[in-house]
């Protein structure tokens, strides 16, 4: 046993020694949006000015009177100001040249398309706007959104949005309970769901899960169902309840005056992945989240006015709301939305989509790019992907092999890779480089975007080393941060402002290294205790699938009598690789020789798959739960509940 701190950096540099430094290429700095280095000290020495100054970017029915009034944790941006969020991610486009350029290319599962210029655009979100107040919606009644990714679900956001009643969409792979959950917690008052929706070419029976959920759901008055797929869905409508998309709006007009919202009146509630427990409401305002989105779309992903932007998330989650809709379409960016499965029909279908319509910024996951990783360059190799012009990654630390296998099999060296950490609650990205401007490290999310100030501190809130690990801090506020959890203030302030005294509370591990860029090591949670040496499941998840043989690994702290906790980790292997007794002891010191002995894992099991949230992000606390022989924890927000069951079930025969 030694000294934990020393350890930690010890690990620390195993990591980073292989860090390699990936330098802007000249041709792209020349135009980049972020050129001007300068962006990060106007921004550090005038936080207002700053903001103030991107939030010309917007139209303004009334102008602000103060940027910011901070009483920390409470926040009002843009105070005074009046805009609508509808009206600059739609109407100022539709009334620009712009009116003929696509808005929204839709590519359904089935291979149907569809697309919306910025002048359609307008007239489907003022006629199902004129259809929300037929059913009696009014400014500041919830509308809860249940739907696949088709077209009509940022047509009812907008909607939503023009006429000021928030929105709060719930991910259309949830359950029946999960959707009765959230609409309850938001007391909404119609739901705007569809028959189904595909998904592997199977149908995912949307509205059957709907009345389901409404058995036990009194705010609601009204359902809108789309008929996406038609009699396969088996869809069936409550007289007096429903009505179809088409009927409502088959007599609406086309005009529909935009709502003057107040900067801090609700944009919508949107709840978290639940990762680590039961999801939070987490709640957006008008002003400051659509200047926050949109200025870090225009920066960190570099849109051009003629390029395809393609983010593969779903609107479920918070990065579809912030980077498929509202970022990109306040910037009259070209926004594609897939409906389906990455495996659908074949495992080319990405690729396909970026070559079919010529995609210049590609964002997805880190789950995604080990999934491909999985299947072989074999797949990406088959298309052409020159348009492709700068990749992004969001939702998990990516393992430096990901990073690496993306900037080498899709963006084929040629295009930088943005690693966006932020959070539901941040809104916006908080750390990412800005291309053309910050040389990338593969696996570190570099530095927090101009205007925004983070820390790693430890237990007492005290700054850390460099090299050392702690908790990541935001020590200042920014223009899309939530403004509270809904129906509960009391848990916003406890669970995130009263770890530390005016500062934010992230939840996440991170390190800093000498060049002070950051390195995200996953939740706090997740942190292990090995023998009083802190080590994080990350850099030891990395180790492992930088091993040739595996696919994806999930590692976690199992409670040791000797060591406090041991190291068990999961590890699916890529396709063609058997298990073996062998393979285990040259995983095992395969990580030690990259980090050390103390992270030498002390089991490694197996599996064909690793649970996963609905947004596919690893959930290591079941996996504890698994390890330790306790009983399941919170379950509801799993992809597949069945994987988990099994994975009990197999350790326990094995172990
Ligand atoms: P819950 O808060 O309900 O447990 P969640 O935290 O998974 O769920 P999200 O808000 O969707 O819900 O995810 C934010 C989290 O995702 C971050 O706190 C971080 O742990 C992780 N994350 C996102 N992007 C990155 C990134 N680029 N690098 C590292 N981690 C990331
Ligand atoms: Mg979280």
């Amino acid at each position: 046993m030694g000294d934990g701190g020393a350890t930690q950096r010890e690990s620390l540099e195993a990591l980073l020694q292989e860090a390699r430094l990936f330098r802007p290429a000249p041709e792209f700095s020349k135009n980049a949006n972020a050129g001007d280095a300068e962006i990060y000290a106007r921004a550090a020495k005038d936080l207002e000015g700053f903001w103030a100054d991107e939030a010309k970017r917007l139209d303004w029915i009334e102008p602000w009177k103060k940027v910011l009034e901070w009483d920390a944790p409470w926040a009002e941006w843009f105070v005074g100001g009046k805009l609508n969020v509808a009206a600059n991610c739609v109407d100022r486009h539709a009334a620009s040249a712009r009116r003929n350029k696509a808005a929204i290319i839709w590519e359904g599962e089935p291979g149907d398309t569809r697309v919306l210029t910025f002048g359609m655009l307008q007239r489907e979100v003022n006629r199902f706007a004129n259809g929300l107040k037929s059913l009696g919606v009014k400014k500041g009644e919830r509308v809860a959104i249940y739907m696949g990714m088709i077209p009509e679900l940022a047509i009812t956001m907008l909607a939503c949005a023009k006429i000021g009643a928030p929105h709060s969409v719930v991910f259309g792979g949830f359950s029946a309970e999960s959707l009765r959950e959230r609409i309850n917690d938001a007391q909404a008052k119609v739901l705007i769901t569809a028959d189904g929706a595909w998904r592997r070419g199977n149908v995912v029976p949307l509205k059957a899960n709907a009345d389901a959920a409404l058995e036990g759901t009194p705010s609601i008055e009204k359902v809108v169902v789309v008929d996406r797929v038609g009699k396969q869905a088996n869809a069936t409508m409550k007289a007096g309840r429903d009505v179809t998309w088409d009927e409502l709006v088959k007599d609406a007009s086309d005009k529909c005056a935009a709502e003057p919202m107040d900067a801090e009146d609700m944009l919508y509630i949107l709840y978290t992945s639940g990762t680590t427990g039961k999801p939070k409401g987490v709640v957006h305002t008008t002003a400051g989240y659509l200047v926050g989105v949109s200025t870090t779309h225009h920066y960190i992903f570099d849109v051009k006015e003629n390029d395809v932007y393609w983010c593969t998330a779903d609107i479920g989650w918070v990065t579809g709301h912030s980077y498929i809709v509202y970022g990109p379409l306040a910037n009259g960016c070209t926004s594609l939305m897939y409906e389906g499965s990455p495996d659908y029909p074949d495992r080319g279908r990405f690729w396909s989509v970026v070559s079919k319509y010529g995609v210049n910024i590609f964002y997805t996951a880190p789950t995604a790019i080990r999934t491909f990783m999985r299947w072989g360059r074999e797949w990406p190799a088959r298309y052409d992907l020159s348009s492709l012009r700068l990749l992004g990654t969001v939702g998990e630390p990516i393992n430096p092999e990901a990073w690496i296998w993306y900037h080498e099999n899709i963006g084929r060296q040629r295009c930088p890779i943005v690693d966006t950490w932020w959070q539901t609650e941040t809104g916006m990205v908080l750390m990412s480089p800005l291309p053309g401007l910050v040389p990338t490290k593969p696996g570190s999310a570099t530095r927090p975007f101009p205007g925004v100030e983070a820390d790693v501190v430890d237990e007492k809130g005290r700054t850390v080393p460099p090299g050392a690990g702690g908790y990541l801090v935001l020590t200042k506020p920014w223009p899309a941060m939530f403004r509270t959890i809904y129906g509960d203030p009391e848990r916003y302030v406890r669970q995130y402002w009263s770890r530390y005294e005016g500062k934010y509370f992230t939840g996440d591990g991170a390190k800093r290294d000498e060049d002070s860029y950051f390195w995200l090591l996953g939740r706090v949670d997740d942190v292990m205790n090995v023998a009083g040496h802190r080590i994080s499941t990350y850099e030891v998840e990395s180790a492992l699938v930088d091993h040739d043989s595996v696919a994806e690994a999930a590692v976690i702290g199992k409670t040791d009598a000797i060591k406090g906790q041991a190291i068990a980790s999961f590890v699916t292997l890529k396709e063609g690789t058997l298990p073996s007794d062998a393979l285990k002891r040259e995983l095992r010191e395969h990580v030690a020789a990259r980090i050390g002995s103390i992270a030498r894992p002390d089991e490694i099991f197996f599996t064909s798959e690793l649970p996963k949230t609905r947004s596919a992000k690893i959930m290591r606390r079941l996996l504890r739960d698994i390890a330790e022989g306790r009983l399941l924890g919170d379950t509801t927000t799993l992809a597949d509940s069945a994987v988990v069951g099994k994975l009990k079930q197999q350790y326990e025969e094995e172990g």
